[in-house]
């Protein structure tokens, strides 16, 4: 039995993880730059290095006998060498295609699972080149994007141009800005051997470019869309050749139809939920996946709502810090408060999450109310 999993990254994710593999008897070890980070917090060790420096991810390999990130913005080089000593999930290639959203696109398209249309930006002349039937549009950079940053929406050409020297002029991707009906999320976890398991797929509501609420239970998602989009999901995944937890974004138009956003390799903000609601987790799934265990199919037994806890929660009309309404929410039943651990308050950090359960979809979403009126979360029932 492998005894110590390893993370690079500290921040919420790699906490959760973390918490999971403890759980489990696992020992921890994080690499994150920041000492005292959300997850070296709770971890039986954190090695304080950049994730470029190689002595760091020297000492991580010393120190474990599995690997995993928490985030797809690793520099390759470092996946490399950690996968070169150690058994290291999810595989560089595909997070290296996952970090860069043409890659991504063109990995899409080859597995015939359609997105929003699209065009790659390089040079002046690719903008110039866009035909009027692309608007209106978003302009996303290629990498290093996260919640809605690095994204511009234009309406023609000339917009186009100005935006893209503005984001300067790095590499991009323009697609079609579509009518969405909602979108939702799917979670899937791969072994080495190709077995797959998933989760039921779940809605996601965002504000400001930030996801809000997730919604997870019977119906939230049509049945046939989920079935579809499980499907796609897991085919993504074997053209990957994945190993990990992956989590794909799909925008339901209103037409009825369907197209894919985007994929991160690595358990999803989405699939917080799956601690409160679900027999396994999605980090615990990580987990099974990056010490080589057997995987499971999760089995969800709560209706859940998950509402994101972002600094703003913390401040008052002026600013000021305030203190969240706990006390009143707790009271609650079916309360689940998941705080990061992170000291700095900011507009639109995520500093924690609360999950609702309950029996059914009426009763976690009543809960889920009465828990945004208390903290001024945008809430809206389904
Ligand atoms: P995150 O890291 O939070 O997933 P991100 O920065 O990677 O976000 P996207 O997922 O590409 O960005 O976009 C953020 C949100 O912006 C989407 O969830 C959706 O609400 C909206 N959006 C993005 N692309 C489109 C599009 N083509 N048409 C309509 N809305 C879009
Ligand atoms: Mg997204």
């Amino acid at each position: 039995m492998k005894q110590t999993l390893g993370v690079l990254g500290g921040g919420q994710l790699a906490r959760m993880l973390v918490q999971a593999a403890q759980r489990m008897g696992y020992r921890t070890v994080v690499l994150d730059p920041t000492p005292a980070s959300p997850a070296g917090q709770i971890s039986h060790q954190q090695i304080v290095a950049a994730y470029d420096d190689p002595k760091g991810w020297q000492q991580l390999c010393e120190a474990c006998d599995a690997i995993t990130t928490e985030f797809e913005n690793v520099p390759a080089a470092a996946l490399e060498y950690l996968s070169a000593h150690k058994p290291t999930s999810p595989p560089a290639p595909a997070v290296a295609i996952a970090q860069d959203r043409l890659l991504e696109k063109q990995h899409f398209d080859r597995c015939s699972v359609r997105c929003a249309p699209y065009r790659a930006l390089h040079n002046l002349a690719d903008v110039q080149a866009l035909p009027a039937s692309l608007f209106p549009a978003i302009i996303k950079t290629a990498r290093l994007g996260y919640d809605g940053k690095g994204q511009v929406s234009v309406v023609d050409v000339e917009q186009a141009q100005t935006a893209w020297q503005q984001l300067g002029g790095v590499p991009c991707v323009i697609e079609q800005k579509l009518a969405l009906a909602l979108e939702c999320s799917v979670i899937v976890a791969r072994n080495a051997q190709g077995h797959t398991v998933h989760f039921a797929p779940q809605r996601n509501d965002h504000h400001n470019g930030i996801l809000a609420t997730t919604y997870a239970f019977a119906n939230a998602v049509p049945q046939h869309l989920a079935d579809e989009l499980v499907q796609a999901t897991t085919r993504i995944a074997k053209g990957l050749d994945y190993v990990g937890v992956l989590c794909v974004e799909y925008f339901v138009l209103q037409d009825g139809t369907w197209v894919v956003n985007e994929m991160a390799p690595r358990p999803h903000n989405s699939g917080h939920y799956t601690i409160d609601a679900c027999d396994h987790s999605q980090f615990d799934l990580q987990a099974r996946t990056t010490l080589q265990l057997p995987l499971v199919p999760p089995r969800q037994h709560s209706a859940a709502i998950m509402l994101n806890l972002l600094g703003d929660v913390w401040l008052d009309a002026s600013d000021k810090l305030r203190t969240p309404r706990w006390q009143q929410v707790q009271a609650l039943p079916g309360v689940h408060l998941h705080l990061y651990g992170k000291h700095d308050v900011k507009p639109g950090r995520k500093m924690g999450h609360i999950t609702l359960t309950a029996a059914t979809a009426h009763e976690v979403q009543d809960k889920a109310a009465q828990v945004a009126a208390l903290l001024d979360l945008p809430f809206e029932a389904i």
